[in-house]
């Protein structure tokens, strides 16, 4: 499985916001958007000229990041929101927070999507009675999430 090996803190730090990766630590000052808020390497401070690509390029990644979405996956949804009636941005967001990992970080069973992707993965979420481990499985109204009991 693919996965991002950026340190956390360096992707909000990069992002020039805090994206909230950490869970609780992100609420303390030990958070790096708080000491040391600038863009990570050695030029990272003098930055300043902004293109409209680079604003662009910015929000894209925000989102993947605050998410931890990966560019082929984001790129899926991108292909379906375009397909979809509507607004393409708002029912792109809207897919991805139907997504079963970002359900039950909104369900405050994890401290962040990253600790609820795992709790997925480790088999823990029923979704309408089935164990369900997929992270990105699409949740739809009505659907009943439960965690798993032990055996
Ligand atoms: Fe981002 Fe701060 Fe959390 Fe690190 S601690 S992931 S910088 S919000």
């Amino acid at each position: 499985m693919a996965r991002t090996i950026e340190p956390d803190c360096r992707q909000c730090r990069r992002e020039g916001r805090k994206l909230f990766l950490k869970g609780e630590r992100c609420l303390t000052k030990k958070c790096a958007m708080e000491r040391r808020p600038v863009i990570p390497g050695q030029h990272g401070a003098s930055r300043k000229r902004v293109t409209e690509y680079g604003l662009q390029l910015r929000e894209k990644q925000k989102v993947k990041r605050m998410y931890g979405i990966l560019e082929r996956q984001f790129e899926k949804y991108f292909d379906d929101a375009s397909r979809a009636k509507g607004a393409t941005g708002e029912t792109m967001l809207s897919l991805i927070e139907r997504r079963l990992d970002n359900v039950i970080y909104r369900m405050g069973i994890g401290a962040s999507r990253a600790e609820c992707r795992q709790i997925v993965n480790h088999g823990h979420i029923c979704v309408n009675g089935k164990r369900v481990s997929i992270a990105s499985y699409r949740v739809k109204v009505g659907d009943v999430i439960t965690v798993k009991e032990r055996t």
